[in-house]
């Protein structure tokens, strides 16, 4: 056993007041390893609150535990999680390593008197934890998680440490962070851990229709509309991109959840190594990036667009208008473009 999960074993011999907490906007693996670390310490007797810095989207509604979940931004939820942040003695931040992507509860957790856990596996983490379980190799935090879990029990098989439910959540974070087993960050441990989470039982196709086939039929629409008549390709960077106004999500009635993943079909243009979505929201435009192969969204993330994440994967967003952040990118594209055109 390393230190670290000596120190935090011993740590949690003695019932702590633990808040969780994750990125804003959580997806599955945010919210799935932290509701599956958050039953596990329920489990050995913590008093545990999650708080998620936003909203969730409406497919994540069906996993375990979500119902207690706090949600920073809304008013109701706002004060009890400053008061259950104040008395913490421990603060878990998963599946993120900037306090910039807590929104306004980042401050409140940089304040905080609690030392904190970070268990994540996103590229240059800021410093602010006492302990850090963090691996950029691990293709989702959910299976940090999972792996932690095993290391503190002394390597009990998942069926005697998880229940189903939390077995789901896992296998949740896993699937997606993975785009369903098929990126680049697929290794043995991540279908070793999922062999494992499965012997608990659970039915992991269920898991992946209440994720991807539990869709309203305005997110189809909307996602022929943006096919057909917003998806750019320039084959000459191997670039891929769509531009959606605040007008336009409006137009579709489309909340954030219906924007989710969308920027992924770019990359099944043949020959195209990098997609692109510039969506145009409460007056700043998120960006979302994706890549395959040698090309680092990250370095592109954040070199211009004040954001990061991972290799093949990253977010950034922008203060100019989403005309001038589309101008920006197609400007900056010339630099990147013989790193593109070398992409296998
Ligand atoms: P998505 O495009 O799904 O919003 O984000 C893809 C990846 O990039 C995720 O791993 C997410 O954590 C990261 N990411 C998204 N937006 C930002 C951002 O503004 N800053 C940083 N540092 N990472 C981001
Ligand atoms: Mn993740």
């Amino acid at each position: 056993m390393n230190q670290t999960i000596e120190e935090l074993s011993s740590f949690l011999s003695h019932p702590q007041k633990i808040i969780i907490t994750m990125h804003r906007d959580p997806d599955a693996d945010a919210l799935g390893s932290s509701l599956g670390w958050a039953s596990y310490l329920i489990k050995k007797g913590h008093d545990v609150t999650v708080i998620s810095p936003t909203e969730y989207t409406a497919n994540l509604k069906w996993m375990s535990g979500i119902a207690d979940v706090l949600v920073y931004e809304k008013s109701g939820d706002q004060g009890k999680c400053k008061r259950k942040i104040e008395q913490a003695t421990l603060i878990c931040c998963l599946d993120f390593s900037a306090l910039s992507r807590l929104k306004d509860l980042g401050k409140v957790v940089q304040d905080a008197a609690a030392p904190k856990l970070m268990i994540d596996h996103h590229l240059e983490p800021e410093h602010f934890a006492k302990w850090m379980i963090w691996d950029t190799h691990a293709a989702a935090t959910a299976q940090l998680v999972y792996s932690l879990v095993k290391e503190m029990e002394g390597g009990l098989s998942a069926d005697q440490l998880f229940d189903i439910p939390t077995a789901e959540n896992l296998y949740a974070g896993i699937m997606t962070d993975t785009g369903s087993f098929r990126h680049g960050n697929v290794t043995p441990e991540v279908h070793l851990a999922v062999a494992d989470l499965m012997l608990t039982g659970f039915d992991s196709s269920r898991v992946h229709r209440m994720i991807y086939d539990n869709a309203p039929l305005s997110r189809l629409q909307f996602l022929g509309y943006v096919l057909s008549q917003k998806l750019v390709v320039l084959p000459e960077y191997r670039t891929a991109y769509m531009v959606l106004t605040e007008a336009e999500l409006l137009k579709f009635h489309s909340s954030t959840g219906e924007t989710e993943g969308i920027v992924n079909y770019g990359l099944q243009v043949e020959n195209v190594v990098m997609s692109a979505m510039f969506i145009e929201r409460k007056g700043e435009v998120k960006i979302s990036f994706r890549s395959v192969g040698t090309f680092s969204v990250r370095d592109l993330a954040s070199t211009h667009f004040s954001g990061g994440g991972h290799k093949n994967a990253s977010g950034g967003r922008s203060e100019q208008s989403v005309n001038e952040t589309v101008a920006y990118f197609l400007s900056v594209l010339p630099a990147y473009q013989q790193e593109l055109l070398n992409v296998d």
